[in-house]
């Protein structure tokens, strides 16, 4: 099975290698979509991860052991084109490139392609997307 998580670190466990232990320990065959770290040791990742239901769930739960924040990335995104003043803000927090100029310079989502990882949310100060669980 596939799965995606996002992970949340801190300056506390943020030097232990979290790919490393899923490979190594738990059998899974993670890939990191999209990371960012803070000079206050804060940070997250996005993270595709591929392997047994067990082991995952063994895994996610070694890590939230472990201190890290583990929310699975569920739901779907919904844009609220009438509210959205193309304002771009979201654009480039988008680790898929769901959420994107056309030609025509509008924002437009791929539901396809996004992973609902809500990193556009906040930053829309018109609350034109939402997730939906
Ligand atoms: S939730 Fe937003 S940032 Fe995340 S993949 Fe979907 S469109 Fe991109
Ligand atoms: S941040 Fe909100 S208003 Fe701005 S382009 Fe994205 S969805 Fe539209």
């Amino acid at each position: 099975m596939e799965k995606k998580f996002r992970i949340d670190f801190n300056e506390s466990n943020v030097l232990e290698s979290v790919t490393y232990t899923l490979v190594s320990e738990f059998d899974l065959k993670p890939n990191v979509l999209r990371a960012d770290i803070g000079g206050d040791g804060h940070g997250f990742m996005l993270v595709s991860i591929v392997g047994e239901k067990e082991n995952m769930v063994k895994g996610m739960t070694h890590l939230r052991d472990l201190g890290y924040g583990v929310r699975e990335l569920s739901g779907h995104i919904f844009h609220d084109y009438d509210r959205c003043w193309n304002c771009g803000a979201c654009v480039s927090l988008c680790p898929t490139r769901s959420i994107y100029y056309t030609e025509d310079d509008e924002i437009k989502l791929n539901t396809d392609t996004c992973i609902a990882c809500g990193s556009c949310i906040n930053a829309c100060s018109v609350k034109a997307i939402q997730l939906e669980l």
